[in-house]
């Protein structure tokens, strides 16, 4: 097991070589690897740490799962409580604590879209999806909702909006117009190919970013995510609006 700094390295693949031997091992004092002494196997304090870091996998979105998979398998056995049974106090600590992060870890990195607002995240991005909260609380309330429509958006949104308004109104007087309903259905299903083709879009982003070889680039990069993204959470909230009118 390699030990030394690799600073910046892109040792994407390998999850077993420690990504920051910082410190040394509690019991042994040899210099550590990640979550484990490389030396005496034993489990570490939790470092703080990314997720990303976490798994020894450098900030790139196109990451092979099978890969993290692997590693969340491996470190799910080595963190097995099982094997604590009989630890000191502090090292079934750490293990719970360690076990914690790496299923939360997984969890985020293996899902494309929450890894995508992860890293955005990491890279000091305010995504418009954690203003959801606020919007759920509108919803609730049935107070305002304050999202802003994406300018891409804002013709056709304008458009459904209104009809969604007449709908509403239809059936709040018992009266319903099919060829109104139809519409609507109609642009529901366009709304909803279109959120599925900027998945799509997102992913090419993703090459973009790790690919990138300067700033600028990767602000480019990093700009054309949080707008698809934040394109696609509209879209998400549109059409829930729109099934909410079409059911009740
Ligand atoms: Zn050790």
């Amino acid at each position: 097991m390699c030990l030394m700094a690799h600073p910046e390295s892109n040792s994407s693949s390998s999850l077993i070589v420690p990504g920051e031997a910082t410190s040394a091992c509690w019991s042994c004092g040899t210099m550590r690897a990640a979550h484990f002494c490389s030396a005496c196997g034993k489990v570490q304090p939790p470092a703080p740490t990314d997720y990303f870091a976490f798994f020894d996998l450098p900030r790139k979105l196109d990451l092979d799962t099978a890969v993290l998979e692997r590693g969340f398998y491996d470190l799910s056995r080595k963190l097995h409580p099982d094997l604590y049974a009989r630890a000191g106090k502090r090292e079934q600590e750490w293990s719970m604590e360690q076990s914690s992060m790496l299923n939360d870890a997984y969890r985020t990195l293996k899902d494309p879209i929450r890894r995508t607002q992860y890293l955005l995240r990491l890279e000091g991005v305010e995504l418009e999806e954690q203003s959801m909260a606020a919007t759920e609380k509108a919803r609730a309330t049935g107070g305002l909702k304050k999202q802003v429509v994406p300018p891409g958006l804002l013709e056709e949104v304008f458009e459904l909006n209104l009809q969604l308004e007449e709908l509403r109104a239809q059936k709040k007087l018992g009266e319903d117009d099919p060829a109104l309903i139809e519409e609507i259905g109609r642009q529901k299903l366009e709304l909803e190919e279109k959120y599925d083709a900027l998945f799509d879009e997102l992913k090419r982003c993703w090459s973009a970013w790790d690919q990138a070889m300067d700033e600028a680039a990767r602000g480019k990069a990093r700009d054309q995510m949080v707008d698809l993204l934040n394109r696609r959470n509209y879209i998400r909230n549109l059409v829930r609006d729109v099934n909410e009118v079409l059911e009740n």
